[in-house]
């Protein structure tokens, strides 16, 4: 076999990128308006046929106006009127509720869903999806870490590629691009290691909401912003690249980096470690998992070596950032508890954001929860759904919700 690495292919002698129609399942959000810059870069090969908010009706009113999508969902019922009102007479279709996110991902109108809705709101439009043979971008982990058998076992039925979006997966999936026939060893999730790192519990019992949503490198969604602050993003990530990648716990590992450079990597069995690494930017894995297997050119600012000559790696705090270990006690035991977690894990944020519960309160509502609802070995997905809202109960009694 010959290998010609030197001829620079002209854009038109590549295999063209397939035009995709995308639905974006959270477009309000950070996932989902940065989606939106990627598409409105790319107009020729991209259009946002589908557009999903919660609450945030004037954002998805300003952007279906832009876009001209033919199915645009307000899930916050309360809102439908004045959506339905102000996109009428432009040919767009207006659902609402959990129902109308199901319909849309159910429906033709596109091909690739940009799964970017928060939380475990995000599984069962994902899930539909799935049935309905879609390409999955995935953001929502959350998704993976509730039912991630249940969820991959149904996308090799139906033939679906999940792709993952999340900067860590994205990483690893790019390593593994042309390594089907090497076993991984082992993958290393790198994690900046949130606004805390190096702090100790006398320090964390007094932060507040404020600090604790500012991420050093990221500017992302408030509950991805406190799970990283609290290391738990981490866990929920991990729990991911094991339903995604196929892995036992053991091949899991977690190094904090705080510079955020390399994304992640794959250690293979003859010891070789591929790393990906850019810039901070989550536009990249999302315009990646929209164009695979192709790269398309853009201007986004270039890392420089010489300006950033010093890149740290660090073992994980586990004693101080206490969810992680009860994260990777989830990932171990499997069954129910990750879904358990993620539940009581949902509401102590939510507590927190809402200053009800303390910083470090929220790890003992997530252990509570863990302890109280019932162990389940093998669930279905209904077991998931009980057990999910039964997690929040409990987790809600804990914080007084
Ligand atoms: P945001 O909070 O910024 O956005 C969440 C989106 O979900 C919004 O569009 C929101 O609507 C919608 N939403 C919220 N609640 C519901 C609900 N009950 N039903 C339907 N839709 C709902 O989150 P992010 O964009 O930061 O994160 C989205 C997902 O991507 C998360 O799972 C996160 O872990 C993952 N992710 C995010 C990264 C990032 O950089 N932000 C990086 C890697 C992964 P509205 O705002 O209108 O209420
Ligand atoms: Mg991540």
């Amino acid at each position: 076999m010959q290998f010609d690495f030197s001829h620079q292919f002209a854009e038109e002698e590549l295999p063209p990128v397939a035009v995709k129609r995308i639905g974006v399942f959270g477009c309000s959000g950070s996932i989902g308006k940065q989606t939106l810059e990627v598409i409105r870069l790319y107009p020729n090969l991209f259009k946002a046929t589908v557009l999903t908010a919660h609450s945030n009706h004037d954002l998805l009113i300003n952007q279906a106006l832009e876009f001209n999508p033919e199915i645009v969902v307000i899930s916050d019922t309360t809102k439908y009127n004045v959506v339905k009102e102000a996109l009428s007479g432009k040919g767009i279709k207006v659902m609402a509720g959990d129902p109308g996110l199901v319909e849309a991902a159910a429906s033709d109108a596109y091909d690739l869903m940009m799964a970017a809705i928060v939380g475990f709101a995000g599984l069962k439009p994902t899930i539909k999806a799935v049935e309905k043979g879609k390409t999955i971008a995935l953001a929502n982990k959350e998704t993976l870490v509730v039912a991630g058998d249940v969820v991959m076992k149904l996308a090799a039925e139906k033939g679906v590629s999940i792709i993952p979006v999340d900067s860590e997966h994205s990483a690893i999936f790019q390593c593994l691009v042309g390594e089907q026939s090497n076993p991984i060893e082992k993958i290393i999730l790198t994690a900046s290691g949130g606004p805390f790192v190096g702090k100790k519990p006398n320090y964390l019992v007094n932060v507040k909401r404020e600090h604790a949503i500012q991420h050093p490198n990221w500017s992302m969604g408030a509950k991805i912003s406190i799970d990283s602050s609290t290391l738990m993003n981490k866990g929920l990530e991990m729990i991911e690249a094991k339903w995604l990648f196929n892995l036992t716990p053991s091949q899991i590992e977690v190094v904090i980096h705080p510079q955020s450079i390399i994304h992640s990597m794959v250690q293979f069995k003859d010891n070789s470690i591929k790393a990906q690494m850019g810039l901070p930017d989550m536009k990249l894995p999302i315009q990646y998992a929209m164009t695979y297997p192709r790269r398309l050119q853009n201007e986004y600012p270039r890392f420089n070596f010489a300006k950033s000559a010093v890149l740290n790696f660090d073992p994980p705090d586990i004693k101080t950032f206490r969810n992680l270990g009860l994260a990777i006690t989830a990932l171990h035991k499997g069954g129910n508890l990750p879904c358990i977690m993620n539940a009581a894990n949902e509401l102590a944020v939510y507590g927190f954001l809402k200053n009800r519960v303390g910083f470090l309160d929220m790890t003992e509502v997530i252990e509570r929860t863990m302890a109280e609802i019932p162990f389940i070995e093998q669930p279905s997905l209904e077991d998931y759904f009980n057990c999910d809202a039964e997690a929040r109960n409990f987790a809600a009694s804990l914080i007084n919700l």
